[in-house]
């Protein structure tokens, strides 16, 4: 250090400015370096930082990296592959493949509460009257809706709220901005009137899950 003060006598004079001094039970608690990291999930150490575990993992199954993010790369036998309809098919396929597969994890983890689920604990009246109230509040770029979507659904908390704003309204509504080729921004741009309006008497009916047994088939 400058000077030639040790880091001893640095830690001293901080230590001695500080208006709250570091106390013994507020020392880092640094285990003993063994030469290796922990590799053990039931490291007692490791798992006061980790939390419960939820999921044990069953095998070391190598990840297909490549494919992330390029979606479904098989065809399907929708009707319209692509559509919002087969989209929505699919996910919820994959998600009730997902809760066989991780049984209670699933609901521990959220999951069930996760992308247009969102919506299962609104009933059609109360998703009017969201979207009435973004309506009335035009324009939205201001976001001035949010307390008076708190006021009127109080009952139901604001993480709630959020939760069905971004799950539901924001995914409907980038459906829509695609159907009409807009450019899609969900942050900026002031929401769409003719969006708004559309909803207003589709609310509840578009997140219906087509059965599978009952979908038309392009051909077999
Ligand atoms: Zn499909």
């Amino acid at each position: 250090m400058q000077n030639g003060h040790s880091n001893e006598d640095a830690l001293r004079s901080i230590n001695k400015s500080s208006a709250s001094p570091i106390r013994p039970c507020g020392q880092a608690d640094i285990p003993e370096w063994t030469g290796k990291p922990p590799s053990r999930h039931d490291d007692r150490r490791a798992m006061r930082f980790l939390g419960e575990r939820i999921l044990i993992p069953e095998s070391n199954e190598a990840l297909d990296v490549g494919s992330i993010g390029k979606g479904r790369q098989e065809n399907c036998n929708c009707q319209s592959p692509g559509s919002i309809d087969c989209i929505r098919f699919h996910v919820a396929e994959k998600k009730d493949e997902l809760k066989r597969k991780l049984g209670s994890a699933f609901y521990k983890m959220g999951l069930h509460e996760t992308g247009e689920d969102a919506a299962h604990s609104w009933t059609k009246s109360e998703e009017r009257r969201f979207n009435t109230i973004i309506q009335e509040n035009l324009p939205s770029s201001e976001y001035n809706f949010w307390d008076i979507l708190r006021t009127a659904f109080r009952y139901k908390g604001s993480k709630a709220i959020a939760s069905y704003y971004h799950n539901v309204f924001q995914v409907q509504r980038r459906a829509y901005q695609n159907h009409l080729g807009l450019e899609a921004d969900s942050d900026d741009d002031s929401i769409e009137p003719g969006f708004l309006y559309s909803r207003q008497g589709n609310v509840g009916r578009s997140r219906s899950r087509p059965a599978a047994s009952s979908r038309k088939r392009k051909s077999s």
